[in-house]
C-alpha cells in the first residue's frame, strides 16, 4: 500500500516519471492533465467545459477537478494505492484529498518533488511545443503556466513540506539520469513500507 504524489513545474518531466515510480510500486499512475485531456479528444460535456481553461494555461475549477478526482480514486484499482500526478495543485484540493483520506484511516506515504531551474523548464517546454503540437505549450501559454504553479502549487509543497512529506528529487538532466533517481526513492518506500 503506497500513497504518493508526485508533484513538479510543468516541463519538469512529471508524467514520464509518474510512470516509472507508480510501475515500480505496482499501483496506477493516476494523471489529471491525461484525464483531461482524454475528456477533449473523446470531447465529452467535462472536455468542453476543461479546454479553455488547459488552452489558456488555467486551472480547472477545483469543483469540476475535485470532482473527478473522487470518482477515479473511488476505482477499484486505487484502492490499494497510487501515484497521483498533477493532483494536488492548489490548496482547496489538498483539503479534498486529506478528507478522502480521512474516510479511509490512513494517510500519504511521500509527496516527491521534481526540481527543475526555471530557465530549463522553459527550453524544454519549447522543445516539447515542437514536438508534440500541445496546445498548451506555445510561449505566452507556457510562461502563463509556470506563473500559476508558483503562485497557486507552491503553497501546496509548503503545506507537506511542514507535513515532513517532501521527498526532494533532482529533475535536471536526461530522462534516463532522473528515473534513476526515481527508482532510488522508490526503492526506499518499498523497504520502508514493509
Ligand atoms: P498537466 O498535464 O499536469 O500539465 O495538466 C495540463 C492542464 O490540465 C493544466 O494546465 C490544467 O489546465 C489542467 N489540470 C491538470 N491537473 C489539474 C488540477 N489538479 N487542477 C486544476 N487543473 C488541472
Amino acid at each position: 500500500m503506497t500513497f504518493l504524489v508526485l508533484m513538479g513545474p510543468p516541463g519538469a518531466g512529471k508524467s514520464t516519471q509518474a510512470k516509472v515510480l507508480a510501475e515500480r510500486l505496482g499501483v496506477p499512475a493516476i494523471s489529471t492533465g491525461d484525464i483531461f485531456r482524454a475528456h477533449v479528444a473523446e470531447g465529452t460535456e467535462l472536455g468542453r467545459e476543461a479546454q479553455r481553461y488547459l488552452d489558456a494555461g488555467e486551472y480547472v475549477p477545483d469543483e469540476v477537478t475535485n470532482a473527478m478526482v473522487r470518482e477515479r480514486l473511488g476505482a477499484d484499482d486505487a484502492q490499494s494505492g497510487f501515484v497521483l500526478d498533477g493532483y494536488p495543485r492548489t490548496l482547496e484540493q489538498v483539503a479534498v484529498l486529506d478528507g478522502l483520506f480521512a474516510e479511509v484511516d490512513g494517510g500519504l506515504d511521500a509527496v516527491v518533488v521534481l526540481e527543475v531551474d526555471l530557465d530549463e523548464l522553459v527550453q524544454r517546454l519549447l522543445h516539447r511545443a515542437e514536438l508534440e503540437h500541445r496546445t498548451d505549450d506555445t510561449e505566452d501559454v507556457v510562461r502563463r503556466r509556470l506563473q500559476v504553479y508558483a503562485e497557486q502549487t507552491d503553497p501546496v509543497i509548503e503545506v507537506y513540506r511542514e507535513r515532513g512529506l517532501v521527498i526532494p528529487v533532482d529533475g535536471t538532466g536526461g530522462v534516463s539520469e532522473v528515473s534513476r533517481r526515481i527508482l532510488q526513492v522508490a526503492d526506499a518506500l518499498l523497504r520502508r513500507n514493509r
